[in-house]
């Protein structure tokens, strides 16, 4: 079958189009032709070296990924449009007993722990593919598995998100940050955006954002306490680290609640412990969700409550032009793979 796939670490000389082995389903699984993937940044982090999580090369890339369910088990799921959770868990630890697989201490992510969605054919356990509404194509369906799927964790399951609460979101453009656009403002919540591209804040604004700000991280908190009559926001969404990290507890109001699920531009950031305590802050890390999630926002979904946009679509052949324009930071969407 066609795969795009790793050959090496590197750069995009090390990403490959060609025939692999087509999967074999196992007992429970399903065997699903893949019609989409999405290019996220753990890709990029896969592609140039994957340090700290085990796998083997050649691996299949991509993360997220939707398409139909070719042989399963049950023959009433043959036919089926799904999207797949990206992570096959153990079922049996701790976490997984709880309710909380995202936790599993055994998780196998798709694209990096083993071979990805790239590819005509996947094979996964049958709870990792989600029935995707009437409404959603299969590159918008790909696209909810891995940003929509974070962002949706970290307002409701983290940050427990209310009607009417102010919610700050930096670095719009970017995956997570466009998903928690959307979601916060679904969810009625008022949203700033932060970012220092004028476009990216007018299209923000045309996808619902309420205020923008575009200034340097030493900037931010003044804007917004501008936009806040002295008051703060209530949650901040944030994935870029460093400078920004300060300038993220500086906008929260007292009690408020901080969400990361990233570092983008630095992992170290000084930890202001005064203000955290004086003010009482509430820092939660957050990656991914858990399957139960998933299919709360696909029922947002179906009810038209969501709909992710795509900036650009390109055919698996072109999957480092792809890769490219993800590195470029230009996007403003989800950038889709045709399978
Ligand atoms: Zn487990």
């Amino acid at each position: 079958m066609k795969a795009a796939f790793l050959t090496g670490h590197g750069g995009n000389e090390v990403v490959a189009v060609g025939e692999r082995p087509k999967p074999q389903r196992g007992p429970g699984e399903i065997l699903v032709r893949m019609k989409a993937a999405t290019v996220n940044r753990v890709d990029l982090y896969m592609r140039d070296s994957g340090a700290g999580i085990t796998h083997a090369l050649p691996q299949i890339m991509g993360v997220d990924g939707a398409g139909v369910i070719e042989d399963a088990d049950s023959g009433a799921l043959i036919g089926r449009r799904v999207t797949l959770y990206p992570g096959i868990v153990c079922g049996a630890c701790e976490f997984c007993n709880r309710g909380e697989p995202v936790l599993c201490a055994k998780m196998s992510l798709l694209g990096e722990h083993r071979d990805g969605t790239m590819a005509e054919f996947v094979c996964v356990p049958a709870g990792n593919g989600l029935c995707v509404p009437d409404n959603l194509d299969f590159a918008q369906a790909a696209a909810l598995g891995v940003n929509y799927l974070t962002a949706w964790r970290m307002l409701f399951t983290k940050a427990r998100l209310q009607r009417g609460e102010t919610v700050l979101v930096f670095g719009i453009g970017g995956g997570v940050s466009l998903a928690a656009l959307q979601i916060a403002k679904a969810a009625g919540a008022r949203v700033l955006v932060t970012s220092r591209s004028a476009e990216k804040l007018r299209r923000a604004t045309e996808l619902g954002a309420d205020a923008t700000v575009n200034a340097p991280p030493d900037g931010i908190a003044r804007e917004v306490m501008d936009l806040t009559q002295g008051r703060g926001v209530d949650v901040a969404i944030e994935n870029i680290g460093g400078p920004v990290w300060n300038a993220a507890l500086k906008c929260l109001v007292r009690g408020g609640r901080i969400v990361t699920c990233g570092a983008t531009i630095g992992d170290q950031p000084p930890a202001d412990l005064r203000r955290i305590v004086i003010r009482q802050l509430q820092i939660f890390g957050s990656t991914l969700g858990n399957p139960d999630e998933f299919s709360e926002l696909l029922e947002w979904c179906a009810a038209g409550r969501l709909k992710p946009p795509i900036d650009a679509r390109y055919p698996l052949e072109q999957v480092g032009a792809a890769l490219a324009h993800l590195e470029s930071g230009a996007q403003f969407g989800k950038i889709a793979i045709d399978i």
